[in-house]
């Protein structure tokens, strides 16, 4: 089946074991069917999914393209695409099957094929678009992408279309970590004006979710990182209150300012003695929203009663329960106003420099790596 197909020559950042440092390899791509499209990668951010993948928390095979927060421009098209066109700027984000209960009840994050769609590193046909120029498969479709490379096979219900009068270069985050900061407080827990928000963790999730905290009219926002100049750019990005919870305890000081416990809130750490303080620091009624990915089979303590005395939720959110056809575009408008200044969480770096857009991300100096591809 590969060697039928017409293939173009591309550059990609391959993950060949766990933990690797990515190497930039010389690779083939194959031409769209079916519903697919074939992009032009401008520009693709990291997400700190990529490296929990790259270090096998979750079980992707290597060796393997990643990159989930690809835009760029449609090159070709499969003959079933229909609400696509070659030249249109898409961001790519994450894949769904479209037909299963939970996506036919709008859940599209819950899709049943979720976890093969993205992490499964074929296509449908359990088949790779990316080989070596020997026709030897390469793992590639994750998250329907794969955009740590110079072309990228995504799908017509994962490519989402924006306006062209906004540079591609920023807008690839807006895919995964930043609609999903965005989505978590917009669509999951519902953020009401005049309430109290916290973040726990301020990195490329949790400040988006500062933004949309903004955005909702919550009066009270509350960034918790344990790194300074994080919480620095928190206060740059809305947060009225910053904690540093290596320096003060957290829990304490979120009940001063709250005047008993916040309202919202969604952690982003992925670090379990931080989900119990979330539980413990929220209020009556209080809603916490759990999106940082630790490795599989880590649990979580909170104590039952003082969850149900107070009426508090503790909920699991993918992907900030977007649509992305429908949300990514209202965010990109949103930006466009000054509303939703994103782009200040961006640092780019060459797709030579992917090691140290990792390295600069997992210590703190950059807080969204985009990576310049075209
Ligand atoms: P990030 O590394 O930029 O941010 C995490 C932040 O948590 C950092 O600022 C770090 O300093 C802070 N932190 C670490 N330990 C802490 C502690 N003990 N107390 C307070 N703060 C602490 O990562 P990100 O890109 O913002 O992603 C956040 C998490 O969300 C990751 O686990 C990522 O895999 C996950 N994620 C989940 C989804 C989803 O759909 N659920 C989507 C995107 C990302």
């Amino acid at each position: 089946m590969l060697n039928e197909l017409s293939y173009r020559e591309i550059y990609a950042a391959v993950t060949e074991c766990k933990g690797a440092d990515f190497k930039i390899q010389k690779l083939k791509i194959r031409e769209p069917i079916g519903d697919e499209v074939l992009v032009k990668i401008v520009a693709t951010g990291m997400c700190h999914t990529d490296l929990i993948v790259r270090d096998q928390y979750y079980p992707v095979p290597l060796p393997a393209v990643l990159g989930h927060e690809g835009a760029g421009i449609i090159e070709a098209i499969g003959p079933q695409v229909k609400s696509l066109s070659v030249g249109d700027h898409v961001v790519l984000s994450y894949g769904y099957c479209g037909s299963c209960t939970h996506c036919l009840s709008g859940n599209l994050t819950y899709c049943e094929e979720a976890f093969v769609r993205n992490f499964g590193g074929k296509d449908q046909n359990g088949c790779n678009a990316i080989c070596t120029h020997d026709h030897v498969g390469v793992n590639d479709h994750f998250f329907s992408q794969s955009s740590f490379a110079t072309y990228a096979i995504s799908r017509e219900n994962n490519a989402v279309k924006v306006c062209k009068d906004v540079p591609l270069e920023i807008l690839g985050p807006l895919g995964c970590g930043i609609q999903t900061g965005a989505g978590t407080v917009i669509n999951a827990l519902n953020v009401r004006p005049g309430s109290s928000f916290l973040t726990w963790g301020a990195g490329a999730v949790g400040l988006s979710a500062v933004l949309a905290a903004k955005v909702c009219g919550a009066t009270t926002i509350i960034a918790v990182d344990i790194v300074e100049s994080r919480l620095a750019l928190a206060k740059e990005m809305g947060a009225t209150h910053v904690v540093n919870s290596k320096e003060q305890n957290p829990i304490e000081v979120i009940k001063q300012i709250t005047n008993g416990g916040v309202n919202f809130a969604l952690e982003s750490t992925g670090r379990p003695e931080v989900i119990s303080n979330g539980v413990e620091a929220l209020g009556t009624l209080g809603k916490i929203a759990v999106v940082g990915a630790p490795r599989l089979g880590v649990k979580a303590e909170f104590d039952v009663n003082n969850l149900l005395l107070n009426g508090k939720t503790i909920m699991g959110v993918i992907e900030g329960n977007c649509n992305s056809k429908w949300f990514i575009p209202q965010l990109v408008e949103l930006y466009k106003q000054g509303r939703f200044p994103f782009d200040k969480l961006i640092k780019f770096y060459s797709l030579d420099d992917i090691n140290q857009a990792a390295l600069d991300s997992e210590r703190g100096i950059t807080l969204k790596p985009v990576i310049r591809i075209a």
